[in-house]
């Protein structure tokens, strides 16, 4: 992937960190680590590595072939998929239900925080944003129904700019 596209901001808020740059996401992952005191073990970094590589997200089974392709071992399911809980429960990853597939997350934001997937059904491209209003909304949504919401995720398919542009 060598998009260095920005992601697409709902209209009234962008996102606080701006993951732009590939790297980036890794880069913020690997900061929220060592101040979390997260310890990484190689095969959770590569992981990590992979999915912050792109902005498009990957299934357990793309990963499981590109750790062979680097290693030239195919790592089993279980360990992959360990090493994917691992970064969910941390909050180094996303995972994207109705793809079931997986993305990095360098933004650092609590596990409850709303967050809303752009995913670009043309490209495969998927940015993460965020809305106050949208989080007002939801916490008084959920008040009202006496509702405590552990993850808010929402995940939008569509079109991207750049992709929209190309039409
Ligand atoms: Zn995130
Ligand atoms: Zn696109």
């Amino acid at each position: 992937m060598t998009s260095l596209r920005s992601p697409q901001p709902l209209p009234d808020e962008r996102h606080p960190c701006d993951h732009a740059a590939d790297g980036a996401a890794l880069d913020a992952a690997l900061t929220l680590c060592r101040r979390e005191g997260v310890a990484l073990t190689p095969s959770r970094r590569r992981i990590l590595e992979l999915l912050a590589q792109g902005r498009r997200p990957l299934g357990a089974y793309e990963l499981i072939d590109k750790v062979a392709a680097a290693t030239g071992k195919r790592p089993a399911p279980i360990s992959i998929y360990r090493a994917l809980d691992f970064l969910l429960e941390n909050g180094l990853i996303h995972r994207l239900a109705s793809r079931n597939a997986y993305l990095a997350c360098g933004h650092g934001h609590a596990r409850e925080t709303p967050i809303v997937f752009l995913i670009c059904e043309s490209c495969g491209e998927v940015a993460e944003a965020d809305s106050s209003a949208l989080r007002a909304s939801i916490a008084a949504l959920a008040s009202e129904a006496h509702f405590a919401p552990r993850t808010q995720v929402m995940e939008v398919a569509g079109v991207c700019r750049a992709c929209a542009a190309n039409s």
